[in-house]
């Protein structure tokens, strides 16, 4: 049978193969990790060392690609409406799912990318869309996990008929995916919050992007309030979201078989929430 996979985005400081032992500290059964500093565009390529120590530490503490979801540079606009700057994207998005290639792992989480006012929100999209088909034509095994956004600023992804709009222009439709975040979702307009909410909005999910898609879940509260298009993530049940809509997610078999990850602001109560997590499991 397949189970609840439920961790957090955790340190990869001193090297990836330290984020495995990190997790396992805290009491996870996922875990998302960078796997380059996530604010600076150039990183050293991973050492064989240490590649060899991440698959071995995932071995140790029994964690397998389908419950691991590396995030991508936030740098990375892979919808830039002027060439140079896409390209240096493109470039560095490649080299992002290289790594995950190196380290044996089945999927990169991104956020899709902003048209910055220079572009139609449908160019932007199909932009995004060539830049995945041009990384995975030049990459094997790992699936590109589109993230819905809050549509802060001219971020695009904040509604499922845009990812759907990525989706479909993208030629491989086995190796392209979806990371949905609770918060990103609240802000963005999907009233997660009560129970038919929260029914109507994943009817709606499945019905425009379909949960065959659904790599990866972010579970965070949020700061801001419903339909805020503003990004702030706060630790579960304090924020403005609440609990419940956690409790529905971990008694819903949809969401079985795939990180679920907390990048809930204080990293200290990360064990406990993991452990109410799993505690709310039927
Ligand atoms: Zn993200
Ligand atoms: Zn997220």
């Amino acid at each position: 049978m397949s189970e609840k996979f439920i961790g957090a985005h955790v340190s990869a400081a001193g090297g990836v193969e330290n984020a495995p032992g990190n997790a396992h500290k805290i009491g996870a059964t996922a875990f998302a990790l960078f796997t380059k500093k996530q604010r600076q565009w150039q990183a050293k390529p991973l050492s064989q060392t240490s590649i060899d120590a991440f698959k071995k530490n995932c071995e140790k503490y029994g964690y397998k690609p389908e419950q691991i979801l590396p995030h991508d540079s936030y740098l990375i606009n892979l919808g830039h409406p002027e060439a140079d700057a896409l390209q240096k994207s493109r470039d560095a998005f490649l080299d992002e799912m290289q790594r995950c290639e190196q380290l044996g792992l089945d999927r990169l989480n991104f956020h899709p990318g902003s048209h910055l006012k220079k572009v139609s929100e449908d160019e932007c999209l199909a932009t995004i869309a060539h830049s995945i088909n041009l990384t995975l034509e030049k990459t094997t095994g790992v699936i590109a996990v589109i993230e819905n956004t809050a549509g802060q600023g001219t971020n695009l992804g904040f509604s499922f008929y845009q990812l759907k709009k990525i989706i479909d222009q993208v030629e491989d439709k086995t190796r392209v995916g979806v990371c949905i975040d609770t918060a990103h979702a609240y802000s963005a307009g999907y009233d997660l919050k009560t129970e038919a909410g929260f029914e109507q909005v994943f009817a709606e999910f499945d019905e425009v992007v379909g949960f065959s898609f659904l790599k990866g879940m972010h579970l965070n509260d949020s700061k801001k309030e419903f339909g805020s298009r503003v990004d702030r993530h706060d630790s579960l049940g304090k924020g403005t979201i609440g609990i419940e809509v956690f409790e529905r997610i971990m008694r819903d078999d949809r969401f079985n078989g795939i990180p679920l990850i907390l990048e809930t602001p204080n990293e200290n109560l990360w064990a406990d929430e993991i452990e109410r997590l799993k505690s709310m499991q039927k």
